[in-house]
């Protein structure tokens, strides 16, 4: 019996590290380890805790709702750009918006009135960047939830 519950806790383990990389426990059972996080407020979660979300995990009676609207919006975000959702490096992009739009701005405050369009385009960049970056996110939200088994 013993032997029982270790064993099922080790498959726990397994399934835990194999989801996250670390070990967290479910926020009901301290000891019970966890099968994901919550995707709307980040808590660890048992199976018994946990409803399964077609690219996430939420809150059983707590976060179901938000979590089901949560995803429908990644959903739609994610075939509006497919692209993004492939790509690896999705903070390329923004990080490169937003570096530019830094130089840019410095640039412009920095040297003489002729320059005045430099801060004005830096500022548009670091908004685009800004907007890139929160794409980013969510995107990459939406992928850790996908890609558990
Ligand atoms: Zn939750
Ligand atoms: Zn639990």
């Amino acid at each position: 019996m013993v032997g029982g519950a270790l064993g099922a806790g080790g498959l726990w383990a397994r399934v835990g590290a194999r989801a996250g990389g670390e070990f967290v426990n479910c926020f009901q059972h301290q000891d019970r380890v966890s099968v994901g996080l919550c995707k709307s407020c980040q808590r660890g979660l048992c199976p018994d805790c946990a409803v399964g979300f077609e690219d996430g995990l939420a809150c059983r009676g707590r976060c179901e709702e938000r979590v089901a609207a949560l995803s429908a919006l990644i959903e739609r975000n994610v075939r509006v750009s497919p692209v993004a959702v492939g790509a690896p490096s999705l903070f390329v992009v923004p990080v490169l918006f937003l570096s530019m739009g830094l130089i840019f701005l410095v640039f412009g405050l920095s040297s003489d009135s002729r320059f005045t369009f430099a801060w004005i385009l830096g500022l548009v960049l670091l908004g685009c960047g800004g907007i890139y970056w929160a794409i980013a996110n969510r995107t990459r939200a939406a992928l850790r939830g996908s890609s558990r088994p």
